[in-house]
């Protein structure tokens, strides 16, 4: 299977043939057919697999079909991460495969100065990666609101919750429109986990690309 099979728009094919990508991850291959659909989908996958591309592909073609103003101190897309590291890890992903869109990128995380973050959201933006903790300061100091989100993304789920966000992620979880495509992904699924794709997805489409743990 290649790219051209998925159908993906012109510029991030090109975007991909910049990249030397040819052939679609398995992950790739499963979840981006399904979400150009725009079901929700809940992915057992962890970092290595191409899964960055899996949810960062089929949301900036979506984009690209349904262009819109950017919603004042808002976004149309929120991808959620554990921590600053992987945030801009993503955040650069998305602006290689969307360099030939008209697309704002933004990243919000803790330990830089929050103002610049202000400063860069005002006008809205198209996605912001952020990390939990200093995206609801952000909205607590009503700089940010996320009711025009309409593509949210949950990025190493288990993580978050190792890090204690699970406060956070409840509170987020309020905070966005129910009319909204949710895509949760996690490298385990533990109870705890479980109950957050039940509080998040719709009828998620499941995919996996680790074997169950058991081969009896
Ligand atoms: P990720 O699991 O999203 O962190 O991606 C792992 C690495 O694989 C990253 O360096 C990506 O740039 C790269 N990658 C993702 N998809 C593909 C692909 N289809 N072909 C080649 N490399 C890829």
């Amino acid at each position: 299977m290649e790219f051209t099979d998925l159908g993906l728009s012109e510029p991030i094919l090109k975007a991909l043939s910049a990249k030397k990508y040819t052939a679609p991850t398995p992950i790739q291959q499963k979840a981006i057919p399904v979400l150009l659909q725009g079901h929700d989908l809940c992915g057992i996958a962890q970092t290595g697999t191409g899964k960055t591309a899996a949810f960062a592909l089929p949301s900036l073609d979506y984009f690209a079909r349904n262009p819109k103003p950017t919603p004042l101190r808002g976004c149309r897309m929120l991808v959620l991460s554990p921590t600053r590291e992987l945030a801009a890890q993503i955040a650069q992903s998305f602006r290689d495969y969307g360099r030939f869109l008209k697309l704002s990128v933004e990243t919000v995380f803790g330990g830089v100065p929050i103002n610049r973050q202000i400063k860069a959201l005002s006008q809205g933006v198209d996605i912001v990666v952020a990390t939990p903790g200093r995206l609801l300061d952000l909205i607590d100091q009503k700089a940010f609101t996320l009711d025009k989100v309409e593509v949210l993304v949950l990025d190493e789920a288990d993580q978050m919750l190792d890090l204690g966000f699970i406060h956070a992620l409840r509170r987020i979880s309020q905070l966005v429109p129910e009319d909204r495509q949710t895509l949760f992904f996690s490298a385990t699924m533990p109870k705890q986990i479980q109950e957050l794709v039940g509080k998040y997805c719709r009828n998620p489409v499941k995919v996996s690309v680790t074997p169950e743990s058991s081969t009896a």
